[in-house]
């Protein structure tokens, strides 16, 4: 039964705005509620994103894979080297997808925005922009939801407002968030050249332990990041983002280092990496969460996207099998939904949480032995680890094919 309020999403990441366009899918009626303006949006810093087979195909499933493949980059392997750019290993990632997924993409953000708030308008799903959630009731028959001083009923809600979710903390209470530590720049700079295509390049530096990335996004463009050791909340002067970002980077190759001095100050984002402590309670009655609001993890393994993806399609799925008829049969499906995401989410952000604590060696000897081993697990595990992280998602209503 289609319910006649909307189910209310917090949020158009793109958690909420695959929620919202799974949901449209199914016919069921939605709106998306976002705090910053559609100008705020459109002018942010570029920075880019890896989409990972087990969300360009989702993303696939919605309409959206002709429209990917055309702004995005493949991805078919990873290489890791060192500052003076010895290779410490390479990961071949494309080999290990379905045979009828989406092949693994690099996009910017702001071009997946684009995809995702296009697809939004021609389907008719109202994103209503500049209007912050503030908080939400239950009540006998759904929510009513607080956005900005109106109150706006609707048959559940979807938290969709990220790491700081005002959701979450409605419905768990303050919920602390853990600083990795660490602090990154990115940016976005035309040209390719250097690169090599369909291969993100990564680079570490052991005495500093300044790291960073440099991969093609598609349109002869090139993301970067740089990540390095910081207190939470450090910040230069305004205006010296660049300078500092050039300094960061001096211990690191030219193809990254010359793009990071290209990239001028106003087009660098500084972000400090937060996750939340693992927590199998993302809902409550009509309420549940999806991407960072329900899972925070830290970036290293460029899942945290992906990971929203999933959720969006998952719990349209299981909102378009449950009965929707009466608030326990929402809540039903609600819980469902919870249910089937949670192993997959805390797999995947386990195995994030331990890439990105491993330990750094500190000694040249323990820094051999650390690289042999690396490379003997991946050796072994490359295959199995790859396969179960790019696995879309089951659902019960069967896709259509993967628009190529
Ligand atoms: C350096 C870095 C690199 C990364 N690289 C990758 C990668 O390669 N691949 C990958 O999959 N992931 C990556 N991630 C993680 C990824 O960015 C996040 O996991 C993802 O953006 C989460 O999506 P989301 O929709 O849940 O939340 P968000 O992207 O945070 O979106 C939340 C939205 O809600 C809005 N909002 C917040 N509060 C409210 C409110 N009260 N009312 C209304 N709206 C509100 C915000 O304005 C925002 O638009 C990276 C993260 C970092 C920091």
């Amino acid at each position: 039964m289609v319910p006649r309020r909307p189910i209310v999403v917090a949020g158009a990441g793109v958690g909420g705005l695959t929620t919202a366009l799974a949901l449209a899918r199914h016919g069921l009626p939605v709106e998306v509620y976002e705090r910053r303006t559609a100008e705020e949006i459109r002018t942010a810093p570029g920075s880019g994103l890896t989409l990972w087979s087990n969300a360009s195909t989702p993303l696939g499933w919605l309409g959206l894979g002709g429209r990917l493949l055309a702004a995005a980059e493949r991805v078919v392997e990873i290489r890791n080297f060192d500052s003076r750019e010895r290779m410490r290993f390479a990961m071949r990632t494309h080999p290990y997808i379905r045979p009828d997924a989406l092949p693994s993409l690099s996009i910017g953000r702001m071009d997946l925005a684009d995809i995702l708030l296009a697809a939004c308008a021609e389907r008719g799903v109202p994103v209503h922009h500049g209007r912050r959630v503030t908080g939400y009731r239950q009540t006998a028959d759904g929510v009513e939801v607080q956005a900005d001083g109106d109150a706006v009923t609707g048959t559940a809600l979807v938290g969709a407002d990220g790491v700081r979710s005002t959701v979450l903390r409605q419905l768990r209470g303050d919920v602390p968030a853990i600083y990795l530590g660490r602090s990154t720049y990115r940016g976005v700079c035309a040209g390719t050249q250097g690169l090599v295509p369909e291969v993100p390049l990564l680079f570490h530096d052991e005495a500093t332990r300044v790291g960073g990335g440099v991969y093609p996004i598609g349109g002869d463009r090139a993301a970067w990041t740089l990540s390095w050791h910081a207190p939470a909340g450090e910040r230069e002067q305004p205006g010296g983002e660049r300078e500092h970002a050039v300094r960061l980077a001096r211990v690191l190759p030219p193809v990254l280092r010359d793009r990071v001095t290209r990239t001028p100050t106003e087009a660098i984002i500084r972000t400090d990496i937060w996750y939340h402590e693992w927590h199998e309670t993302w809902g409550d009655g009509a309420v549940t969460l999806v991407g960072d609001a329900a899972h925070a993890m830290p970036n290293d393994l460029g899942q945290g996207a992906c990971q929203a993806v999933e959720d969006g399609v998952v719990l349209a799925d299981a909102l378009a099998a449950g009965d929707l008829g009466t608030p326990a049969g929402v809540a039903a499906a609600l819980r469902d939904y919870e249910r089937r995401r949670r192993d997959r989410v805390k797999w995947v952000r386990q195995q994030s949480v331990q890439v990105a604590t491993a330990a750094e060696p500190r000694t040249a000897v323990a820094r051999w032995a650390m690289g042999k081993l690396t490379r003997l697990y991946l050796a072994v595990a490359e295959k199995g680890m790859w396969q179960r992280m790019q696995q879309p998602p089951e659902l019960t209503v069967q896709p259509a094919a993967v628009a190529s």
